[in-house]
């Protein structure tokens, strides 16, 4: 297990910073967030300290959304949400200011007052450019 002296979310997943834990297994550590956007956000934290997700192992990339779904579900039920983002920022461009992978689960009630907040301007992109990017993409 790969761990980081200095990284926050590896000092919460080794109990040495407490938090508020709704799951533990083998390879994940989900906690409520400590400045939430909602009531019931929580993080799901992949025990193996990574970056962002071009530094996630494939093993724990391929499990995260699985148990991504199957906490929404359960959240869902229990907090009788309206709705659910599940976001996951990389690098400080995107938002990202905790430097271990993390996957944001966020239940959305109506009314919860972050209408306008989880969204993004449109980029003005000419036909040219479009296809541009899509022949680099799908090469
Ligand atoms: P990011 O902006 O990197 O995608 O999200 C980092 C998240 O981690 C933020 O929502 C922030 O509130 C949360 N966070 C930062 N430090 C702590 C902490 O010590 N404990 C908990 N529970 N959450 C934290
Ligand atoms: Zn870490």
């Amino acid at each position: 297990m790969k761990t980081d002296d200095n990284c926050i979310f590896c000092k919460i997943i080794s109990g040495a910073i407490p938090s508020n834990t709704i799951f533990e297994d083998d390879d994940f550590k989900v906690i409520l967030d400590a400045a939430p956007a909602t009531k019931g956000h929580a993080l799901i934290l992949p025990k193996n300290h990574a970056a962002n997700i071009y530094e996630l192992p494939d093993e724990d990339c391929a499990k995260v959304f699985g148990l991504a779904k199957k906490l929404a579900t359960k959240m869902t039920d229990k907090l009788n949400c309206d709705g659910f983002n599940i976001i996951q920022n990389n690098g400080e461009i995107a938002g990202q200011t905790v430097f271990h992978f993390h996957m944001h689960l966020i239940p959305r009630y109506k009314g919860d007052g972050n209408e306008d907040k989880l969204c993004w301007n449109h980029a003005e992109l000419s036909d040219d450019e479009v296809k541009q990017i899509r022949d680099l993409l799908a090469e």
